[in-house]
């Protein structure tokens, strides 16, 4: 089989807003995913399907881009079944820029899953578990409107609950309060300073004092390459840190590793470059004695069914996943919805991703909503 051609489709897809304003974290407004959706056609009639997803710079319209100008010229006319060696060819023509590959990776898989008919986690070693045990996040707020949107979603069957903080100390640690009152002890409620915080002493004090209200974790206090700082809060308070914008790439996972700077690390298919590199990352983990979770942009559906498949297959998944980016859309791009049941995410039946794109959906996605 020979890959024909690769092409990209840039969408623009509304977010959900929260508390009927824009969702509002330590990173920034978000009310529109820019992403890009990877196509790339074979000799024998197969199309393979990809997602760019990134709420980082580049975004995904300069991603788009760097497929189809560069990255498509590297792999035309190879051989589909040829990941490792594709994935190799691309990172040596360019460093970084993870999501634009990791959309090529994961369309290669979705051609594989499809000419052998099976489902792509059978690729990744099969079934571990047969759906995924979500997380939801809840945006910042006053405390009290996220206490309760975090019980709205453990009525939906969220079983863990992400709190969003770096809206300063008093209301993170009111907002943590409130949402464990709300939610009760039967919930995990795990905190993400999306790196927040300025130093290693003010993460300290203020985890301390959200440590009466049991979090699970405390994720990313710190900016992503203050690996030391991660470390000294690790060995200053009892509740587990995750590392998240630390790591990206499976070198990202190792350097973190080194400096014992997590005990939980959240694995991205979009940052680390794709699913084979993420395995990667699970595999490192496994042998580090590192907890693992599965992390999101948030993705559209073919993004998130990578996540899936993935997740179904990995030994070592551990903790809840952020698995279901699609909730946090107004709409998807799949003709199919996935599947999210009493909080738990489900693999597409069918081979390869098990996914197929609503044409019509993108179309009305190609332009930014305009603002008045
Ligand atoms: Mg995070």
């Amino acid at each position: 089989m020979k890959i024909c051609s690769v092409r990209t489709e840039l969408v623009y897809v509304p977010r959900l807003r929260a508390y009927d304003k824009v969702t509002l974290t330590a990173l920034g407004p978000a009310d529109l995913s820019e992403y890009g959706l990877v196509f790339i056609d074979t000799d024998e009639g197969i199309t393979g399907i990809g997602e760019i997803s990134t709420v980082f710079f580049p975004h995904g319209r300069l991603l788009c881009e760097l497929v189809d100008e560069t990255l498509s010229s590297i792999i035309v006319g190879e051989d589909p079944f040829r990941i490792s060696y594709l994935m190799g060819k691309l990172d040596e023509a360019i460093t970084g820029a993870e999501p634009a590959k990791a959309g090529i990776d994961i369309a290669l898989w979705d051609i594989v899953g499809k000419a052998l008919n099976v489902p792509v986690y059978q690729l990744f070693g099969g079934m571990v578990r047969d759906r995924i045990p979500l997380s939801y996040s809840v945006p910042f707020g006053e405390p009290e409107e996220m206490a309760e949107f975090a019980r709205e979603k453990s009525a939906q069957g969220f079983r863990t609950i992400k709190v969003k903080v770096g809206q300063g100390a008093e209301q993170d640690i009111a907002a943590v309060r409130l949402v464990r009152e709300a939610v009760g002890d039967e919930r995990r409620v795990r905190v993400d300073a999306n790196m927040a915080w300025h130093s290693p002493k003010e993460a300290i004090s203020i985890i301390r004092a959200m440590e009466p209200y049991h979090p699970e974790l405390v994720e990313q206090p710190l900016p992503r390459r203050e690996l030391d700082g991660l470390a000294e809060i690790r060995r200053q308070v009892s509740v587990p840190i995750m590392a998240d914008e630390s790591v990206w790439n499976p070198q990202d996972a190792m350097e973190v590793i080194r400096h014992g700077a997590a005990d939980v690390i959240n694995v991205y298919v979009a940052e680390s470059g794709g699913m084979q590199n993420a395995g990667k990352i699970f595999a490192m983990c496994d042998h580090a004695n590192v907890q693992t979770m599965i992390g999101s942009m948030p993705e559209l559906g073919v993004g998130t069914a990578a996540q899936i498949h993935l997740g179904i297959a990995m030994n070592n998944l551990c903790l809840d996943s952020d698995t279901c980016g699609v909730l946090y859309h107004a709409e998807d791009v799949l003709l199919t919805p996935l599947r999210f049941e009493d909080g738990y995410a489900f693999p597409p039946d069918g081979p390869g991703l098990g996914v197929d794109i609503d044409e019509a959906v993108v179309e009305r996605f190609r332009q930014p909503p305009s603002h008045n």
